[in-house]
């Protein structure tokens, strides 16, 4: 049920400028955006505004102290035409567990979930029906408020933006497993989805690129021992038969698709542990040829195959994908289920109706 959510239309439309055949990822928006503002004390009803920029004072807080979060989320449409959502409520409640810890107001779940469901509707158009492509959904919540007082904000914006994507294509991707820097700590953000975590894997990325890799294996702050996450991504090794992913901590992100490839894995009886993984052991099983697979896992690319390693000036080979890698196993999975081609017996799914 959608109630309450008061809509101001644009007055033109973009949408015959869109090439739909050729969207790339996150680069074009659409017509609309659900805004909703935390004032003296509360959350304000939201509304589905045209898509436009905001106007900020300089000295609002999001610019000086980073309170800032979001989420990342996809709309699929189906054969029939009908609107499905992946987890939804797992965003909702993952967005205001990255809240809290910011000090940031949480939302209420129907302002969340009614909100996206009517902006969803004004942009039903914008929802991209080529296999592959999907509507990508951004959720944000800022401190609006203003004043240098290191002090959380007293207003603050909630936003969801929208942005019909084509697949995410990273294609062959080299990493690099980090022994100096690290995204998170204990007691820390890493497992909010904090604007200011990715801000600074950027500089470390950057560095890994000049060497010739596409991305970072994240290993554990105190030691670098430990496997952890693959650039913004959960990561997942096959050693064997056996898929191993971090247990999730402060340091890392609880993603919606890492818990569903555990869930599905399990459902296919492939072996799976939820085990910290140690670099040693990822760089023995290269060498005695038992490890298959490594590859990362987020809402964006679902699966992203990762073609090698580097680790103390050596380089490690991973086998070419084939059919039968769980990768393309998993990642079909998924992706029949959340475009509703197949029956999802987990009931992930929600129809926007
Ligand atoms: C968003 C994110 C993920 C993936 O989460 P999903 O819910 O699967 O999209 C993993 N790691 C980090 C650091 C992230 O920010």
């Amino acid at each position: 049920m959608i109630h309450d959510i008061e809509v101001l239309k644009a007055k033109t439309s973009k949408i015959s400028e869109i090439d739909f055949n050729n969207l790339k990822f996150g680069h074009v928006f659409s017509d609309h955006m659900l805004e909703c503002d935390f004032k003296n004390g509360e959350w304000e009803a939201p509304k589905v505004v045209p898509y436009q920029p905001i106007t900020l004072d300089p000295s609002a807080k999001i610019f000086h102290y980073g309170q800032s979060v979001f989420e990342g989320m996809k709309a699929y449409k189906d054969a029939d035409g009908k609107v499905w959502l992946f987890r939804p409520l797992d965003n909702f409640k993952r967005l205001n567990i990255s809240s809290k810890r910011l000090a940031i107001p949480e939302l209420p779940e129907n302002y969340f979930m009614d909100g996206l469901k009517a902006l969803l509707k004004v942009d039903e158009d914008w929802i991209p029906e080529k296999e592959g492509s999907s509507l990508y959904i951004r959720p944000f919540v800022f401190a609006s408020g203003n004043g240098f007082h290191a002090s959380p904000a007293d207003e603050y914006k909630f936003i969801i933006c929208t942005a019909p994507s084509g697949a995410y294509f990273s294609g062959e991707v080299k990493v690099l497993i980090e022994e100096k820097y690290s995204r998170s700590a204990n007691g820390g953000v890493g497992f909010a989805k904090a604007g200011g975590n990715y801000a600074g894997q950027f500089y470390p990325t950057q560095l890994a690129v000049e060497k010739g890799y596409q991305q970072v294996i994240w290993t554990d702050d105190t030691s670098h021992e430990y496997i952890e996450e693959a650039g913004a991504m959960n990561i997942f090794v096959r050693i064997d038969d056996t898929l191993v992913t971090a247990p999730t901590s402060d340091r890392i992100l609880d993603g919606i698709t890492r818990k569903s490839i555990i869930e599905l894995a399990k459902s296919e009886n492939i072996p799976v542990e939820v085990r910290k993984l140690s670099v040693k052991e990822v760089v023995e099983a290269a060498q005695n040829g038992s490890l298959k697979e490594m590859f990362g896992a987020g809402t964006a690319a679902v699966i992203s195959p990762i073609s090698g390693f580097g680790y103390k000036d050596n380089d490690y080979e991973l086998p070419k994908l084939t059919d039968d890698s769980y990768a393309s196993f998993l990642k079909k999975r998924i992706t029949d289920i959340q475009t509703n081609k197949v029956e999802d017996p987990f009931g992930w799914r929600m129809e926007v109706k």
